[in-house]
């Protein structure tokens, strides 16, 4: 979109895309510093993800306790949840109590999708241009976009034909959807299929799971918090947040552990057992037993005898064979995915109103009026779900006309996979800094901690450029590539690149996406020291300039 010379534009310090978690803290942090901000957001409100994906069962799979900011004290102690884990109108609830309290919403333009974001070498100005023609020019633009905020709707011939109506997870109907007395089709059975389908189950006539690759996923645990156990953790949120910031994914499961479940240190090996001791433990201890061993995430082999026990337990809690062998996955490893947990996923499908369609045995050929023919048959129903997740990390930025240096576009930048100095920015893109972005423990951590520290480090560095009358601030092409050997270093050999896995952390789930690890895997405390030693070191690897 080229930008109208005519209309003057609106001069301001910071332009912000995006009013979820980090855009609406990063605006309260450079308005501390008493710059002038404006935060563009597509949606009609505050709360990113929390605002878009309504869909039944939505919630958070990090302890509420961890997953809310920590910038404020007043705020993490005023504020109550009422579950361990907290479900998506909470949280919806809370990103308005944030807004309101904050007064954010009045240096936020809603409704407002950014086209466009041109750097302006004459100026050393961003110029950023919205799909309704409003022009800003700014000294730094702050992708708050979003890591998961792009829905992915596969291409499926057909879909035009429905005579129902479609919707995706990731953009639900801010009314809600009544399915009482519906015949439901979903396709998709990562995180969101997981925590939608029991729900929709429950609600509707009948409900059809098109699923094509079977996920692991462990029980949530989840429940009600009491008040006493509220004020026992907010007596020690200093150490609690210490402990998050300095830990590998930003949780440390205060008083439950991942997932609600109880805390278990894995320290067995489970090449050492045998196959009768595997089983007496799945028959003990369900799906949680494969947590106790260390070995699952760094041995291709000891990760299979978790998915073979994890299978055994399939077969345990599904009442019809052919069902439980639909289910198992098979050729790719546990941990190779997002972690998934849930609440009542297997018990729904020895449901009497729900079909489970293993796409493994004949996809889907095409939508029809009626419902959906694959290659093992017609299923029928009046609505369709898409579970289909996110174009991820990159989708959001991709979608924005970003040019830096020499008129260069970031997507031309970013040809074979996202390149960034420590997920900050990228070289050519002066004072253009993505909040989470890739090249960051990003997605890999609980993602209010990460948000919170990028958010820290690019008001700190845009603070230090004004006390030292600095213009721009960008990465050398030698720290960017040698950031991004260092991003895939630490995650070869895990099993997050193993060949078998195709995750949305690779790309993989978009046709034609680079395949290239995206986030950072080296953990939350760890990069975030890095950083740290970055800033001290007078923002070593970057080029930071007065003219
Ligand atoms: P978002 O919340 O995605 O906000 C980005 C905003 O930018 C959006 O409102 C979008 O409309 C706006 N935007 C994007 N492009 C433009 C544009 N061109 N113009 C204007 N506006 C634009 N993380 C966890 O740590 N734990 C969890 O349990 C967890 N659960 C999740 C559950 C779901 C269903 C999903 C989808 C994600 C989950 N996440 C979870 C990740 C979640 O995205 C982050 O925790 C966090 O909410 C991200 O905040 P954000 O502000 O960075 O991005
Ligand atoms: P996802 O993990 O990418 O899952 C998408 C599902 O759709 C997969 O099962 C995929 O199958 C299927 N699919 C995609 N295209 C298809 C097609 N053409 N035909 C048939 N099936 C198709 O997306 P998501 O479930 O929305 O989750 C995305 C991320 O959001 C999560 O990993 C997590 O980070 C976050 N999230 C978190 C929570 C939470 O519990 N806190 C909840 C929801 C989302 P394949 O596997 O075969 O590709």
């Amino acid at each position: 979109m080229k930008l109208n010379s005519r209309i003057k534009p609106t001069q301001v310090d910071v332009v912000v895309v995006g009013a979820g978690f980090s855009g609406m803290y990063m605006l309260h942090r450079l308005r501390q510093l008493g710059l002038s901000v404006q935060v563009l957001e597509a949606g009609s409100d505050v709360g990113g993800t929390w605002y878009w994906n309504r869909y039944p069962g939505a919630r958070c799979d990090v302890p509420s306790m961890e997953y809310s900011y920590s910038f404020s004290e007043e705020l993490q102690q005023e504020w109550n949840w009422s579950e361990i884990m907290a479900a998506q109108p909470e949280i919806l609830q809370y990103a308005n109590h944030v807004a309101q309290r904050f007064d954010l919403r009045s240096d936020i333009q809603f409704d407002t999708q950014v086209a466009s974001a041109i750097f302006a070498e004459d100026s050393k100005r961003w110029e950023v241009g919205t799909q309704t023609g409003d022009h800003y020019s700014a000294r730094f633009c702050i992708m708050a976009t979003g890591c998961l905020s792009v829905p992915n709707t596969p291409t499926i011939a057909g879909a035009e034909d429905f005579a129902g109506p479609i919707y995706h997870t990731g953009n639900w109907p801010k009314e809600g959807v009544d399915f009482s007395g519906l015949s439901v089709g979903i396709i998709g059975t990562g995180s969101s299929g997981i925590q939608s389908i029991p729900v929709i189950a429950e609600q509707a006539k009948h409900l059809t799971v098109f699923q094509r690759t079977p996920n692991y996923t462990m029980p949530a645990h989840n429940g009600p918090l009491s008040e006493d156990f509220q004020m026992e953790a907010k007596k020690n949120y200093a150490e609690i947040r210490d402990e998050q910031r300095a830990s590998q994914v930003g949780i440390i499961g205060y008083g439950f552990g991942f997932g609600g479940a109880e805390n278990v240190e894995p320290t067995d090996e489970i090449l050492a057992t045998t196959q009768a001791q595997r089983t007496a433990l799945v028959e003990e201890e369900g799906f949680v037993a494969i947590r106790r061993f260390a070995d699952v995430s760094i041995d291709p082999e000891a990760n299979e005898l978790a998915c073979d026990m994890y299978r055994q337990q399939i077969k345990r809690v599904i009442n019809d064979d052919a069902t439980a062998e639909s289910l198992m996955p098979r050729d790719y490893p546990m941990g190779c995915k997002r972690p998934v947990i849930d609440t009542d996923y297997y018990a729904t499908f020895n449901r009497d109103n729900v079909t489970l369609v293993d796409l493994r045995k004949g996809g889907i050929e095409h939508i029809q009026a009626n419902g959906v023919k694959t290659g093992q048959g017609d299923f029928a129903f009046d609505v369709l779900v898409y579970a289909t997740g996110f174009d991820a990390m990159t989708g959001a930025l991709g979608k924005i006309d970003i040019r830096g240096r020499n008129n260069t576009a970031l997507t031309e930048h970013w040809d074979a996979g996202p390149r960034t100095y420590l997920g900050l920015q990228a070289s050519g893109f002066p004072n253009l800094f993505t909040i989470t972005g890739p090249g960051s423990p990003s997605v890999l951590s609980n993602m209010i901690v990460s948000i919170e520290q990028h958010v820290d480090w690019i008001g700190d560095c845009i603070a230090y450029m004004d006390k030292s009358e600095l213009l721009t601030i960008e990465p050398t092409l030698d720290a960017e590539d040698k950031w991004i050997a260092h991003v895939n270093e630490v995650a070869e050999g895990t099993m997050f690149t193993a060949a078998s896995c195709n995750s949305w952390y690779l790309g993989a789930n978009i046709p034609g996406k680079p395949r290239i690890f995206m986030p950072y895997v080296g953990g939350v405390g760890t990069y975030r020291e890095t950083c740290d030693r970055v800033a001290a070191n007078d923002y070593e690897g970057f080029v930071l300039s007065a003219s």
